[in-house]
């Protein structure tokens, strides 16, 4: 049954492969006993492997055992995971938080507990698959705008009528690494809010994955953007990427908070992250509060990358974050800069479609990479053609 399908995708260079790794995950890593610079990684400020997050863990376990037995809801979570909650309100500059287990179970979640029948969402064509799903769950009408087009998405708000509207926007999106104009998105949700008769008819629901740890000194999009966190304004990130653990939140208003926590099923029905990934998290936190010099770190480090690899001609794809994308061409020349890059010794992953619609090498720049690891890069990238 599956086989022909797969003969066709294997055809078309679209099979995927999964690597396992014989190293812990860092800024090197080895595979099938071979030692590679890693480029892959969204672990943006190395913490995945920092003591104190490794010892507050095992401290955890010590303290609350392993598996956590049941959902938050049926008591499977334990103080820790009360504290991570109000340190990481406190972090995003909001009342309240939830903590979820993904950050695709905090999208699938979270996004059809806000929207219902009546809402129409309003969505990037650009957004994360994690969002798409969660927009696919919810029983609202979902209203795709074009990459970043603020012009487009007023338009499409005035001239739907809705009870409840939703505009859902990745920050950094994850494959181009470019920033999403929330300025412009929050100033017209903001002046519309003003205007209509029901107060917060239209929400904004904020997808900080990769924004979080990275951007505004670590808080994220809105501190970015100097953006104050309104209560119709909803954000998630995740503890998976640059903090380095495992696990997400969502972060608004007491309410919106309270209103999530009784209705995003992926929450309800989910037996409660382990406490000592709980514990990892809340070391991660506290270390990027208490000392910012990691993140100015991977900024010097992606900035080196991003000079060197314009100044061998490289088109970039937009980027403004430590994701850099760099065009490489149809599917087969990007197997082949990928596999050259294997060779030098370079972990780049090719991303081909249906993930993207241009195939390229997605490069992610990490505070942990060295000097010569990125001269390391350059030198493999210098070495093909552009
Ligand atoms: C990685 C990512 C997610 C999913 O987070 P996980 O914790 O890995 O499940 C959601 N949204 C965006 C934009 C992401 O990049």
């Amino acid at each position: 049954m599956f086989s022909e399908p797969l003969i066709r995708l294997k055809e078309k260079n679209l099979m995927r492969e999964i690597k396992n790794r014989n190293s812990p995950q860092g800024s090197r890593i080895s595979i099938d006993r071979k030692n590679y610079i890693n480029f892959s990684s969204n672990d943006y400020l190395g913490l995945a492997n920092h003591p104190y997050v490794l010892e507050s863990a095992q401290k955890a376990i010590k303290e609350f055992g392993f598996g956590s037995g049941a959902s938050r809801l049926l008591c499977g979570g334990s103080i820790l995971h009360a504290e991570l909650e109000k340190k990481t309100a406190k972090f995003k500059g909001t009342e309240s938080a939830l903590i979820f287990n993904s950050g695709y179970s905090a999208n699938t979640g979270v996004i059809p507990a806000i929207a219902d029948k009546g809402s129409v969402i309003f969505s990037d064509e650009l957004n994360h698959a994690s969002i798409i799903d969660g927009c696919r769950l919810s029983k609202a009408r979902v209203v795709v705008y074009k990459h970043k087009n603020t012009y487009q998405l007023e338009r499409l708000i005035r001239k739907t009528k809705a009870r409840q509207k939703i505009v859902v926007t990745d920050s950094v999106f994850s494959m181009d690494g470019d920033i999403a104009p929330l300025k412009d998105i929050y100033e017209l949700c903001s002046s519309l809010n003003s205007k209509l008769l029901t107060p917060n008819s239209i929400l904004l629901y904020i997808d900080d994955a990769h924004a979080t740890g990275v951007l505004g000194n670590g808080k994220g999009s809105l501190a970015h953007f100097g953006i104050k966190p309104e209560p119709w304004i909803i954000q998630m990130g995740t503890f998976s990427k640059a903090l380095g653990s495992f696990g997400a939140f969502a972060a608004g208003s007491k309410d919106a908070i309270a209103w999530i926590m009784n209705n995003a099923r992926s929450f309800i029905f989910s037996t409660a992250p382990p406490s000592c990934v709980i514990a990892a998290s809340i070391a991660a936190l506290e270390l990027i509060i208490k000392d910012t010099s990691l993140i100015k770190k991977l900024w010097l480090n992606r900035g080196k990358t991003v000079k060197e690899l314009t100044s061998l001609g490289y088109d970039i794809m937009g980027s403004e974050t430590p994701i850099i994308s760099i065009k490489t061409g149809d599917v087969k020349r990007t197997l082949k800069i990928s596999r050259h890059l294997l060779n030098k010794g370079i972990f780049a992953p090719a991303i081909r479609p249906p993930t993207v619609k241009e195939p390229r090498i997605r490069i992610t720049v990490t505070a942990a990479h060295t000097a010569e690891n990125i001269e390391r890069l350059i030198k493999a990238l210098g070495s093909v053609k552009p």
